[in-house]
């Protein structure tokens, strides 16, 4: 068992199957789910894609045990083998016992085993229980029927379940003040955390500044760019000796991380978004905050979400000038994208239209340049202005939202506050509340790394990803 399982991701509409199969009845029942993986080095991700539960009738059960029929999993078995799948036992512990007992060990050790004989041997098999509070525990099995526990789920949900198996210790002192306002567990769950932040300039600056004092433990820094002088208005770590050296903005901002001292650790990739270095970082990732204007970088970013069932907080700002040196509009926004849920697409964030133009000419400006010249593509926002005050705000509306997510502390559910948009020439918050699953995204959740943008080769791939999704555009309505 050379390999560890660090992590299982689950989708909100399988947990809530499972809870509603699971709560509520005074004796075990028992499920199975399917899942894709991605192979990191020796780490394993597992990203679940469905759950099919034993009806109760076809089991025999008490508060203490659950049996079933074998046969009555070989459809999971079967579609394991053909999608070369990982499969999740699941029961439930109605009686408040939030271990895994002396029954569970002998019937994993009999179990697991026939099914290694029956699965691809690069297979993770996992037994999770289902507990009286609604929270999950796992292991890993291997072929020998030996265990190992798995240190994490997250269940990206209205609100960000994250369910730890070891126990916490106490919270660093510098983090008290904040302990204080959400509680010492929401402060030890943020040390475990890892984010990423996408976007290093405007509003990605305030965004890891503020993750990285409310104590986020683990931090990865991406974009492609190198600092310039523009960006002297907006990004408080930036120095004008950084701009002399053409320091990228990443690094920038990591060597500020570095600096505070408060032992976090971080990382910056000069990459992309659509790198495969980049993709495969985002998808050990906890959670995700698109800091970035472009609406190519935003689409890849929401399906990445959805490929790998992570939590995704989108930022923009849109300042437009009337041209006669003042503002005409000041937009800026936030959204939450749970996986399977409404998309930055479906919310209308941007059309095909947009995303076609900015594909087109991030793999190939010349090709743009002649259908720009002959009216055929939309144009493409060459710069806008930004504000420093306008992007620190929305940025600390946003982190607010991830915290409180993951320590509910709203008055009312976190489905009301799934998006917020805020004009600052109008000054009317709205608050958008949660809708209709979006198609296009939802058929790619957990497809782990099946994504289209590592399937595909580096000339081709943009292009073949972008016309995957254009089978949309004949729905859409202009915004
Ligand atoms: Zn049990």
């Amino acid at each position: 068992m050379s390999k560890t399982i660090k992590k299982v991701n689950i989708p909100f509409y399988c947990y809530r199957e499972m809870s509603t199969h699971f709560e509520n009845r005074g004796s075990e029942a028992i499920g199975f789910a399917l899942c894709s993986k991605a192979v990191r080095e020796n780490d394993v991700y597992l990203f679940m894609k469905k759950f099919m539960p034993i009806s109760y009738e076809n089991t025999d059960s008490s508060p203490q045990y659950v049996k079933w029929k074998f046969k009555d999993m070989m459809p999971t078995i079967q579609e394991a083998v053909d999608n070369g799948l990982c499969i999740i036992k699941v029961h439930s512990h109605p009686n408040g016992f939030n271990n895994f007992s002396e029954t569970d060990n002998n019937s994993d050790k009999e179990l697991f085993p026939a099914i290694y004989e029956l699965t691809d041997e690069d297979s993770y098999h996992v037994s999770m229980i289902f507990l009286k509070n609604k929270s999950l525990i796992s292991r890993y099995v291997d072929s020998e029927g030996t265990f190992k526990d798995i240190p994490k789920i997250i269940v990206p949900d209205d609100d960000i379940k994250i369910f730890h198996r070891e126990e916490f210790v106490g919270t660093s002192s510098n983090f008290q003040r904040t302990a204080q306002a959400f509680g010492s567990l929401t402060v030890q769950k943020l040390q475990k955390l890892k984010v990423a932040v996408v976007g290093a300039s405007g509003t990605g600056d305030p965004t890891v500044t503020q993750l990285i004092r409310n104590g986020v433990g683990d931090i990865v820094i991406i974009d492609p760019k190198e600092s310039r002088q523009v960006n002297m208005n907006r990004m408080s770590h930036l120095k004008a000796s950084d701009v002399m050296t053409k320091k990228p903005k990443a690094d920038v901002l990591r060597d500020h991380a570095i600096s505070t001292g408060l032992n976090v650790k971080v990382k910056s990739i000069v990459k992309d978004v659509g790198d495969e270095e980049v993709i495969k970082e985002l998808s050990t990732c906890d959670i995700f905050v698109g800091c970035m204007d472009s609406v190519r970088g935003r689409h890849i970013l929401n399906k990445i979400s959805s490929s790998y069932c992570v939590p995704f907080f989108d930022i923009g700002v849109q300042l437009k000038a009337d041209g006669y040196g003042g503002i005409s509009s000041m937009w800026a926004s936030y959204f939450y994208i749970k996986p399977g849920g409404p998309s930055l697409y479906s919310q209308k964030v941007y059309t095909m239209d947009k995303l076609q133009a900015e594909t087109i000419k991030f793999d190939d400006p010349d090709h743009y340049k002649d259908l720009q010249k002959n009216d055929y593509i939309v144009n493409v926002d060459e710069s806008a202005p930004a504000v420093i005050s306008v992007n620190n705000i929305i940025a600390g509306l946003c982190v607010l939202d991830i915290l409180g997510r993951i320590h509910p502390f709203r008055d009312e559910s976190n489905s009301k506050f799934n998006s917020y948009r805020f004009n600052y020439c109008e000054y009317e918050p709205e608050f958008i509340e949660d809708h209709e699953p979006c198609s296009l995204f939802l058929k790619s959740v957990s497809e782990g790394d099946e994504i289209s943008l590592l399937r595909n080769s580096k000339g081709s791939k943009l292009n073949q990803y972008y016309s995957e999704d254009m089978n949309a555009k004949s729905t859409e309505k202009t915004v």
